[in-house]
């Protein structure tokens, strides 16, 4: 289809300095988890997005010498020419797609505590290194400025030399030493450096200069900063430095790439913003500088992005997630495609992996991550030449997916769904407090579905072993989910708690079915979290919002803390404490009766009694595995029926996140009819790679 003219003004070609993006979208620096160690996965994945036309694509961080050294994180490095064949491999892969390769520089001050390099953090000014290690980063002296402009500059030549396009300079997420030297709050030096307003400027000012220098007139110099902290006057804001930081240098760089700080702002989940949320913070750049401005704000669609460009907010659609669940999506929209685009849900399941220290996971899109190791493309899956059909039982995020991927390979699919609705958990989580966006998980797959004619959908079917075997379709998946437990086995309660059942107990699928209406009115409502993630809380919320009296008790110090790997633990346990939540932390269930709940601290055993007319176990989940154990009974009769093959997917295996049941889902379709043997590593790994190149002894 051709692509739709009102899109045209999105794929207008830019100039940055003297290079030139081919349209304007811009895949800004993200994390991966695949830096400097896994630098083959990094270089198929930054591949891949310029294949799927982003204009410009750029690497993650890159630190720039060992006094910065994020491990265990796993970012880009430009330490010594030792990091110029990784880099290489990356801007070779986005030059083979026509695409401008850019890449950031930093060095990240007081962010670090060099647990590898065991050097010293440096920091404007002596300072707790804020990696939450008990380290120091030391003030710097002018030979430390000095040493620090020569190394930015080093990088500089080398990041040149490794064919990058645009090299940048991060002042931005409060993790580098030029926004550390900005700041007020880091910066209390009374030299030259520090002090007024100039004076804090004076070293990115200077670095800009000397980096410019080092890169000539065929690289283009961009500067990424953040031009609000949202901490008001402690911090840099819009109305305030962030404007002045603009105007002093607006003409200096060739791209103002801006954005909030910390991360967490940065990369806020839909649970806590809209798509375009930077949109006031950042409206201001392009009214004090003629250079180009990037920004994002989660935009997935087309419109939105049409609308930012002629309001004169951005000259480029930035983007980090929208172009990890869906790197092809500039092509779908230059195609005119709009329907086949992925859309981010923003669920920061993707930064998970950088926080966790692996490669990066998608929601959305199964196959980020796995391009160099697994071979997988996120839009094409090798056609089979004569498959046999499959069954797939249960329509949620793994039934879904295995049937959309399997259509897609030219497999005739029957998908039959219990319920009325699609989705699975989905459906029913999309449905709770900020979480309307995960339907998005459901929507694509099924619109991708219905445009199939090998596919065919039936909702209102439950089936049971004996339908299955006469059906007689060779290839069967059952994708039956998960339900949550009542008995409060958990991580910290491994037996079940018989006492549970001396009062009212509601189970989070009560609540998912029915809404807050579950819970009676009566007294308070006590949910028990001991899963850690998004579900305890938000069925909080949930109960809160609907005006009942709810009080939160967890065995960890804080609510929610699994989600400090999404960025939203601040905010999670902001909401609940607006809401009027109690939050009770640090304790483990002790005893039960009809309206008092013993809770005994997780440290003491010490016991504190509190008021509890509703319990609400939020722990861990069973698969809904009774058609996988009916079938397996009957396994003497799959042959005489035609069935070869049954497997579980997804929650029914183990439940776990939506990612991974996608995942799981995903898998079974690229590996369909395959016999897959489990002694082999399914994946190439590179450092065994790397290994075997050196001499043996
Ligand atoms: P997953 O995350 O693994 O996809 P979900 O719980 O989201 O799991 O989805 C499982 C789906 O399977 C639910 O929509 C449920 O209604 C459906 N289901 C469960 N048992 C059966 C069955 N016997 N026949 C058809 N559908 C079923
Ligand atoms: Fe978006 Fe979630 Fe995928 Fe990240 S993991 S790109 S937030 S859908």
């Amino acid at each position: 289809m051709p692509r739709d003219p009102r899109f045209d003004i999105l794929f207008e070609p830019v100039k940055i300095g003297p290079v030139t993006a081919r349209n304007r979208f811009y895949q800004v620096p993200h994390c991966s988890g695949m830096g400097y160690r896994y630098p083959n996965a990094e270089a198929h994945l930054r591949g891949m997005k310029a294949e799927g036309g982003w204009a410009v694509v750029s690497t993650q961080e890159a630190e720039i010498h060992p006094t910065s050294d994020l491990t265990p994180a796993n970012e880009a490095r430009l330490w010594d020419e030792g990091d110029m064949p990784a880099l290489s491999a990356v801007t070779a892969r986005i030059h083979d797609h026509g695409s401008l390769a850019a890449i950031q520089l930093v060095h990240n001050g007081l962010h670090v505590a060099n647990r590898f390099s065991r050097m010293i953090p440096l920091a404007p000014s002596h300072a707790v290194s804020d990696s939450l290690d008990p380290v120091q980063a030391r003030a710097m002296d002018k030979a430390d400025i000095a040493d620090m402009r020569r190394w930015y500059r080093n990088a500089a030549l080398r990041a040149r030399k490794a064919g990058f396009d645009i090299v940048y300079l991060y002042a931005g997420h409060d993790m580098s030493v030029l926004q550390h030297f900005l700041s007020r709050r880091h910066n209390d030096r009374s030299d030259e450096y520090g002090g007024s307003f100039e004076n804090r400027l004076r070293l990115f000012r200077e670095i800009m200069e000397d980096t410019r220098e080092a890169i000539g007139d065929t690289c283009a110099l961009a500067v990424r900063l953040a031009v609000d902290e949202l901490m008001g006057p402690a911090g840099i804001t819009s109305e305030g430095e962030g404007k002045d930081i603009i105007a002093a240098l607006a003409e200096l760089p060739d791209l103002w790439d801006v954005n909030l700080s910390d991360w967490s702002n940065d990369s806020q989940t839909a649970r806590f913003s809209e798509e375009g949320y930077q949109e006031p913070y950042i409206r201001f750049v392009k009214s004090v500088t003629t250079k180009p401005v990037v920004g994002v704000g989660r935009y997935t669609s087309p419109d939105s992005m049409v609308r930012v460009v002629r309001q004169g907010v951005l000259d480029f659609i930035g983007a980090a997630r929208p172009s990890i669940a869906d790197p092809y999506l500039p092509k779908k929209i230059e195609e005119g495609r709009i329907d086949d685009i992925r859309e981010c849900i923003g669920c920061n399941i993707c930064a998970s992996g950088d926080n966790t220290n692996v490669p990066m996971r998608c929601t959305q899109n199964p196959t980020i991550g796995e391009e160099w190791r697994k071979g997988w493309h996120p839009e094409i899956i090798a056609s089979m030449p004569a498959p046999e059909p499959a069954l797939i039982i249960g329509g949620g995020p793994a039934g879904l997916e295995a049937a959309r991927a399997l259509s897609q390979r030219g497999v005739d699919v029957v998908l039959a769904e219990g319920s009325g609705e699609w989705g699975g958990r989905v459906a029913r989580e999309c449905r709770l407090p900020g979480l309307a966006t995960w339907g998005r998980v459901r929507d694509w797959r099924i619109g991708q579905l219905s445009t199939k004619v090998n596919a065919e959908l039936y909702l209102h079917s439950p089936l049971s072993a004996e339908d299955v075997l006469q059906y007689g379709i060779p290839h069967v998946a059952i994708a039956t989910g998960a339900s949550w437990r009542c008995d409060g086995v958990g991580r910290t309660h491994r037996r079940p708690l018989e006492f549970l059942a001396e009062g009212a107990l509601v189970s989070p699928d009560a609540l998912l079915a029915e809404g807050a209406q579950a819970v009676s009115e009566r007294g308070p409502v006590v949910v028990f979290d001991d899963d850690s993630f998004y579900m305890g809380s938000v069925l909080a919320e949930l109960l809160a919002k609907a005006g009942r009296l709810v009080t939160f008790v967890t065995p960890e110090p804080q609510v929610s803390p699994w989600s400090k790997n999404t960025l939203e633990q601040g905010r999670v346990q902001k909401r609940l404490i607006d809401l009027g939540v109690e939050i009770i932390p640090a304790m483990s269930l002790a005893g039960r009766t009809k309206d008092r709940l013993d809770l005994a601290c997780v440290y003491s055993g010490k016991i504190r009694s509190i008021d509890c007319d509703t319990l609400v176990p939020v722990t861990a989940r069973l698969p809904d595995e009774t058609l996988w154990r009916d079938l397996k009974a009957r396994e003497a009769d799959w042959a005489d029926a035609g069935i070869k093959t049954v497997v579980r997917l997804g929650d029914c295996l183990a439940p776990g996140l939506i990612a991974a049941a996608v995942y799981s889902g995903h898998q079974y379709a690229r590996t369909y009819q395959q016999q897959v043997d489990s002694d082999r590593v399914p994946f190439l790994r590179e450092d065994i790679a790397t290994l075997q190149d050196l001499p043996s002894s």
